[in-house]
């Protein structure tokens, strides 16, 4: 730390992203990426837009949200395009909390929720999950707070249904619930069309994990046309032209192609499903995921070690350090072969450890 950094941020423990690594040609398993490119579509649209690269992007993302309006089923003024979905997420904390609208998450859920409170100077409540890492869906009624709930939840994978989700945001009529579908299209309900009738939900959702353009950054919010004005606030007051050109060429070649990712995300919810069986198998046991990962344990062998052998062995899971989660291993679904070769890794592993 240099002796200029503002008293502000002097305790701020920053969000650890997962490994890229460069160094080694890993199966990545670690950051819930597509294994699948983005579609054509979408790279024939990046190259077209390459060439007006000298121009600023449209801070309005007008095209963007005119396909995206449609496909979501929601009108133009009641959705927003951000860089990724961390920024309309971080737009939520400086929007919709204050020192008197705490925000209220689970103790178990995405990492960067407590970042955004901590660098937003926002305090937070953590609400503990049931021991089987369900969400107790009673403990977020009628709070005195904003509600981020990711849906299904990270790295647990589960899942709440419309009706419970519904109950919470039916509950807290003057709080706002922020519900994070970064992974629902892998087989979780979105709550998009409850945004028609609550004008206290906001919904997220990315395009990084079931559209393959993590490296494109692009996530966007739905919600009622006030929220999604207060959010713009932020917007223009942070970054205007917050989604690039090549980014929202991205977005459009993607959504006119939606087909394409939606059926690799079915190909992925089929190999998550066979991949559980397969770890079965081999002594591990899993929550129940709706989302392009496995959150499993071995009955026997740490958590840790299996994470540090296998990465040996050039397959990379991601491990968390954090008491409750040690025990597991957050395991992307990535491609048939790549699950394959995890299988075959870890049986040689668990002959290693065991
Ligand atoms: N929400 C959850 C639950 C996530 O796991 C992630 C990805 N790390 C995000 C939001 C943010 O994803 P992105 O910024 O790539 O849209």
């Amino acid at each position: 730390m240099s002796r200029f950094f503002s008293e502000k941020y002097k305790n701020l423990e920053p969000y650890t992203p997962g490994e890229q690594p460069k160094d080694n040609q890993y199966v990545k398993l670690n950051t819930n990426e597509s294994p699948f490119p983005p579609t054509p579509t979408a790279v024939q649209y990046i190259a077209q837009a390459s060439k007006s690269l000298q121009l600023y992007s449209d801070p309005e993302c007008r095209e963007l949200v005119e396909i995206a309006s449609k496909r979501f089923g929601v009108n133009k003024d009641e959705i927003i395009f951000t860089n990724g979905s961390d920024e309309v997420l971080n737009f939520a904390f400086m929007a919709f909390c204050d020192k008197n609208t705490p925000a209220i998450f689970p103790d178990i859920t995405y990492g960067f929720y407590s970042v955004f409170a901590q660098i937003n100077n926002i305090p937070y409540r953590e609400i503990e999950l049931n021991e089987d890492f369900t969400i107790c869906v009673d403990d977020y009624k009628n709070v005195k707070g904003t509600v981020f709930i990711a849906n299904p939840n990270a790295p647990t994978g589960i899942a709440l249904t419309i009706k419970e989700i519904e109950e919470i945001v039916r509950s807290n009529p003057d709080n706002i619930v922020v519900i994070d579908e970064a992974y629902v299209d892998f087989g979780a309900e979105s709550v998009v069309q409850l945004t028609k009738k609550y004008d206290n939900l906001l919904v997220t959702q990315t395009f990084s994990k079931s559209r393959s353009l993590a490296g494109g950054r692009l996530g966007f919010g739905i919600g009622n046309k006030a929220l999604i004005q207060d959010l713009n606030t932020i917007k223009y007051s942070t970054n205007p032209y917050n989604v690039n050109s090549l980014t929202m060429a991205a977005g459009i070649g993607t959504l006119i192609d939606d087909s394409y990712s939606m059926e690799n995300c079915q190909k992925i919810i089929e190999t998550r499903e066979m991949t559980a069986l397969k770890l079965k198998e081999l002594g591990f046991t899993m929550t129940d995921s709706s989302a392009n990962f496995i959150f499993a344990k071995h009955d026997v062998v740490n958590g840790k070690d299996i994470y540090l052998k296998l990465k040996e062995k050039g397959v990379l899971v991601r491990h968390f350090d954090k008491e409750k989660l040690r025990d597991y291993n957050r395991i992307t679904v990535g491609s048939d072969y790549q699950m394959q070769i995890l299988i075959d890794k870890l049986k040689e592993v668990l002959e290693e450890l065991q």
